[in-house]
This record gives structure tokens, sequence and C-alpha cells, in this order.
């Protein structure tokens, strides 16, 4: 479905960026991770996706708190595939306290990677998606990209921002055979939300069903975690020609969250 397709994935050293790199490259897409990791995890996971799916799988380190190094890893996936069709802009952290305490250096670098980066990477790669007459731009948001939750200040407003410049991008490119599109996932099993439910547990002393029930999953009605793989589907879906009408759009895969 997608040989003879390039992409980058932002953050794809784990979660759901990992996730979205294997679906595409299931899908016969080349792929270039990008993420932290030490040099042996990193070489196992380009290996792995190598022999498992039959496609190039490369990797950028480069920090996506920094600018000239989004503009490398475009230029180096540009050198070594040719182009890029796909971007998924999907790296991104978290920081957690009341606004009026919140750290001015945690805000900047929030803004930094889980906004900043995916307006550097989009404009670097839309050059050579316009030639090509063809392109998927994906945004991993959130479901806190269109309601918010106490104490994460920065982190919503990061994702807002990016469901606003997914909406830009899309009116910029519908003409070029290109779309722009933001996911919008509540919450996912990742291993940094594992570690979080069994740290949770601990601190409140009660099981990790009654956090992931009564503390993470309260606003979710399904009482789920969404799944990596899930998420993954859908973005390798609008990676599809099926696709092509579909520009500018949240995608909600939350469990009926903001259905609420
Ligand atoms: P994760 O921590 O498992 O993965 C984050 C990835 O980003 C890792 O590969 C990490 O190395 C990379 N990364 C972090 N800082 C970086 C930097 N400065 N430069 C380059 N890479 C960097 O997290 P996840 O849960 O898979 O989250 C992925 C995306 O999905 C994020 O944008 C997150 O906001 C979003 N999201 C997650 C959830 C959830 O419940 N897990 C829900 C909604 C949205």
């Amino acid at each position: 479905m997608l040989r003879d397709k390039s992409a980058i994935v932002t953050g794809s050293t784990s979660g759901i960026g990992l996730g979205i790199a294997r679906a595409l490259a299931r899908n016969g897409a080349n792929v270039m991770l990008n993420g932290f990791g030490t040099p042996e995890a990193i070489e196992a996971l380009c290996t792995g996706i190598q022999r498992e799916f039959g496609v190039r799988a490369l990797y950028s380190g480069a920090d996506m708190r920094r600018p000239a190094e989004i503009d490398t890893m475009v230029a180096e996936a540009c050198a070594a595939f040719g182009t890029v069709d796909i971007l998924v802009n999907n790296a991104g952290i978290q920081y957690v306290a009341p606004v009026d305490e919140f750290p001015v250096e945690k805000w900047d670098e929030i803004l930094a990677i889980n906004l900043t980066s995916a307006f550097i990477a989009t404009r670097a790669v839309l050059p050579t998606m316009r030639a090509r007459g063809w392109g998927r731009i994906i945004n991993i948001a959130s479901a806190h990209g269109l309601v918010a939750s106490p104490f994460k200040s920065a982190y919503i407003a990061a994702k807002h921002g990016v469901v606003g410049l997914t909406k830009t991008v899309a009116l910029e490119t519908a003409r070029n055979g290109i779309t722009c599109n933001a996911i919008c996932p509540g919450y996912v099993l990742t291993p940094l939300v594992e570690k979080q439910i069994d740290d949770q547990a601990r601190t409140h002393g009660i099981p990790r069903e009654e956090v992931v029930e009564r503390v993470m999953l309260e606003r979710q009605p399904t009482k789920r975690f969404v799944q990596i793989d899930e998420v993954a589907e859908l973005a390798a879906f609008l990676c599809t020609d099926a696709a092509a009408s579909m520009t500018g759009g949240q995608l909600s895969i939350d469990g009926g969250w903001v259905a609420q």
C-alpha cells in the first residue's frame, strides 16, 4: 500500500511513535525513526523493522528542541530516500503543575517539542511534497488539543496550537495533493503511562485496576486505554489514497472522552 513512500516519524523510539513507524513499515514505507534511546536499542529497532518488513529503516537523533537539527533530519531523509512523503509529528513530553507554579523553562520546552517542532518539520518537508504532488502530514495532538484539564497548561496550550497549525497547513496545501490531520488520542497505554500506573498505585496505596479506572480513565467512558495499534492503524489509513479528502481534521480516538 505504501511501497515507494518514505516517512519520518518524530519521537518514534517508543510508544505511539514506534507503533506508527511499524505500521507504516508494515505497509511498505521506508521510515526514519527519531527520539532518544541507547545506540544499541535504536540499532535493534532499525534492524528489527528492516528484517520484519523488508523496508529501509534509518535513524535521526535530532533533538526536537533544536530547529537546526530538525532541518538536518529532513535533509538527511530526503538525501537517503529521495523524498519525504509522510511526516508524523509525534514527539511530545508532559509536565504537571499549577499554572502559577509552572516553571517557565518547562513551558518553553513543552512548546518547543510539542508544537514548534511540528511547524519546523512541516516547513522543511513541504517543498519535496509539493514537488511530487503528494504528501501526508499527521500531527499527534491529544484529547487535550480539544478540551482542557487542570495542571497541564503548557501541554494543553501546545496541543490546541497543534490543532490550529493542522487546520492552517491543510488549507495552504489543499490543492497540492497533500493532507494534514491531527489525531487526538485519549489515554494510550504507552510505556510512559504504564510506569505512571505503578507509581500512582504505590503513592495512593491502591491496586493498579483502581488507578486505571478511578484516577486515569475517569473521563474516558469506555474505561479502557486506547491501544497503540489503534492509533497506528488510523495513521496508516490517513496515508492511503482513500483518505485523500480527509484534511484539516481533528480525529478523536479517545473512548468517547470529548463527546461528553
Ligand atoms: P513516549 O514517552 O512513549 O514517547 C515519546 C517519544 O518522544 C520518545 O521516542 C522520546 O524519545 C521522544 N522525545 C522526547 N523528547 C524528545 C526530543 N526533545 N527530541 C526528539 N524526541 C523526543 O510517549 P507517547 O505516550 O508515545 O506519546 C507520543 C505522543 O502522543 C506525544 O505527542 C503525546 O503528547 C501524544 N499523546 C499521548 C497520549 C498517551 O496517553 N500516551 C495521549 C494523547 C496524546
